[in-house]
């Protein structure tokens, strides 16, 4: 308790020898340094409850403990008091659920757009954001602080997300801890979920980002204490993932509109974010804002002739263009991205010139529907 790395919950049984758990307690209530930290005490029937009670026991179980008590003991310790003195005078005995909870997240994402849109997705929410570009940072902030859930994108540069989330990892097997990491992946492919769970991660979302799977997943990873088992607490979300046709596949035919066709469907655009407009339109403006400059970095790349700065602008312009399409831009530029990677840059210019034409008619599309 001492070694200056705070503990945020101590769960005691209230028998022990020497030093029992009411007592503890009265010497963390005395000690300034101690005197937050929540205490949950375990007693057995038959023993006086609230005995001697310390204001600093937020919860008291009868053993056995039942799992569903002591994650709700654990959900309502982290209420803030005042609050929840407020809510008992009002309403004795109500519950706290995962889904009223407001958490402090780290968000590790190197794409502005989907940066902008998690951002104000969580923080619409109520929870408190921190925001960083790439897996190094993500690592260097959850070490120097304990957050509730990390947001984790799967492709970053400097270090992606499976290797951050394993120094994340590694980290906490020397101090403790189990922060619950999720996946925000690009490949939602069967599969996709053992791999993120190999890496340590919890859960993961796939991209494009849609409001309610990322809220959702949020809502049930972040009330959880420890890890998920794999294969047990899965969401209807995960379900449908590890089934459901992606571009990547090759099963997408069907998705892709044609080019005379609608190339935004500006009512499924509006529900893929939760129906909230103004977010819509701050999310598009941060897509316009930033896309010019992917696309520079596309032509400087190309005109280089370097395949891995080609795959990294397209896949930068890919991410973006999907969260407001499937057909056009996202398409072109996973295509791009596919032949850099595999070192193809043959006709790479004309799959350039695709890319440029299609953002170029996205904007037009957003602009006019948002009437920008
Ligand atoms: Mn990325």
């Amino acid at each position: 308790m001492d070694a200056g790395r705070p503990y945020h919950l101590v769960i005691t049984d209230a028998l022990m020898p020497d030093v029992d758990g009411f007592t503890l307690a009265r010497q963390m209530e005395a000690d300034k340094r101690l005197g937050a930290v929540n205490v949950i005490m375990l007693t057995s029937a038959g023993l006086p409850q609230g005995r001697s009670r310390a204001s600093n026991i937020s919860a008291q179980l009868i053993k056995p403990v039942k799992q569903s008590d002591l994650l709700d003991a654990i959900l309502n310790a982290f209420v803030p008091r005042a609050a929840l003195e407020r809510s008992r005078e009002r309403r004795p005995r109500r519950r706290t659920t995962a889904r009223q909870r407001k958490f402090r997240i780290l968000v590790a994402e190197d794409n502005p757009t989907n940066q902008k849109l998690v951002l104000l997705l969580l923080e619409g929410r109520g929870h408190r954001v921190t925001v960083v570009n790439d897996g190094r940072q993500a690592v260097s902030k959850a070490t120097e602080r304990v957050y509730d859930l990390i947001l984790m994108d799967v492709q970053m540069p400097e270090m992606g997300g499976f290797e951050a989330t394993a120094a994340i990892r590694r980290h906490e097997r020397d101090v403790g801890g189990h922060t619950p990491i999720v996946a925000m992946t690009a490949h939602a492919m069967a599969g996709d979920r053992e791999r993120c769970l190999a890496a340590g991660m919890d859960a993961y979302v796939s991209k494009p980002l849609r409001a309610e799977e990322l809220l959702g997943t949020v809502d049930r990873v972040g009330g959880q204490v420890g890890r998920e088992e794999p294969g047990r607490n899965g969401s209807p979300g995960d379900e449908t993932h590890a089934t459901r046709a992606h571009p990547a596949t090759g099963a997408a035919g069907a998705d892709v509109v044609s080019a005379s066709g609608p190339l935004i469907d500006g009512g499924a655009l509006l529900a893929s974010v939760g129906g909230n407009e103004t977010l819509l339109r701050e999310v598009v403006s941060v897509f316009l804002a930033d896309t010019p400059k992917q696309v520079a970095l596309l032509d400087t790349a190309v005109r280089a002739h370097d395949a891995a700065a080609i795959a990294s602008s397209a896949h930068a312009l890919k991410g973006s263009a999907g969260l407001f399409s499937k057909a056009g831009a996202y398409d072109a530029a996973r295509a791009l991205e596919q032949a850099a990677r595999q070192g193809d840059l043959t006709g790479v210019e004309v799959a350039c010139e695709d890319v440029k034409r299609e953002v170029a008619r996205l904007e037009d599309a957003l602009r006019s529907l948002l009437d920008l």
